[in-house]
C-alpha cells in the first residue's frame, strides 16, 4: 500500500513559478516514481468506484494523465475536458474567471452519455474555479457529478470546500498547508 508521507515527497515545489510568490507543486517527479504513479492512480481507482462513477474525465492537460490512468483502473471510459478549439466538432463549452481575464473549457457532447455518472480527475484542486467549470460543463453536457479526485489540495485556498458547498463529494490523497 502506497504511504502518503512517501507520496508526498515525490512532489517537487517549484518557487516563484508562473509568478515570483508562488510556491508550484510540480508532479512530474512524482510521474517519473512508479510506485507513486500507481499508487496514487489505485487510490483515486477507489475513491472512483466507491463514488459509483460510470465513467472518468479529466481536465487539460495534468488531469488527462491521471484521469486516463484512473479510468483504465478502475476499468471506465475516459472524457477528455480540453482547452477551447481543441476539439474537431460542434462542443459544448463554460467560460470560467481566473484572477485575471477568463479561460474556457469544451467538451464533446457526444462523450457523455445521458444520466453518465462522471467522476471529475485532475491533479491539483487550489481555487476550485477550473474543477467548478468542468462539473458545470458534464451537467450542461446531461451527466451527473459523481465526485471530483485531485492528488493535491491546496486548502488554504479553498477549492474543496467550493466544491463541497455546491454538493459535490471531492476526494484528495494529499494537502499542501
Ligand atoms: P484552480 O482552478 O483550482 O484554482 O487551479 C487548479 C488548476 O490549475 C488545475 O488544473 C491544476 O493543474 C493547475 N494548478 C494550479 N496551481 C498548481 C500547482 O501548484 N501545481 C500544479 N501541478 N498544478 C496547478
Amino acid at each position: 500500500l502506497l504511504d502518503i508521507e512517501q507520496l508526498r515527497a515525490t512532489i517537487r515545489t517549484v518557487p516563484d513559478f508562473p509568478k515570483p510568490g508562488i510556491q508550484f507543486r510540480d508532479i512530474t517527479t512524482l510521474l517519473a516514481d512508479p510506485a507513486a504513479l500507481h499508487g496514487s492512480v489505485a487510490l483515486l481507482a477507489e475513491h472512483a468506484r466507491a463514488s459509483g462513477a460510470t465513467v472518468i474525465a479529466g481536465m487539460e492537460a495534468r488531469g488527462f494523465i491521471f484521469g486516463a490512468a484512473v479510468a483504465i483502473e478502475a476499468g471506465m471510459g475516459f472524457v477528455p475536458i480540453r482547452k477551447p478549439g481543441k476539439l474537431p466538432v460542434e462542443t459544448i463549452g463554460v467560460d470560467y474567471q481566473l484572477e485575471y481575464g477568463t479561460d474556457r473549457l469544451e467538451v464533446d457532447p457526444d462523450a457523455i452519455a445521458q444520466g453518465a455518472k462522471v467522476a471529475l480527475v485532475d491533479d491539483l484542486i487550489a481555487t476550485g474555479g477550473t474543477a467548478l467549470a468542468a462539473a458545470e460543463l458534464v451537467r450542461k453536457a446531461g451527466g451527473e457529478v459523481a465526485a471530483a479526485l485531485f492528488v493535491v489540495d491546496l486548502p488554504d485556498l479553498g477549492g474543496a470546500a467550493r466544491l463541497r458547498d455546491s454538493n459535490i463529494e471531492v476526494h484528495t490523497l494529499l494537502a499542501f498547508e
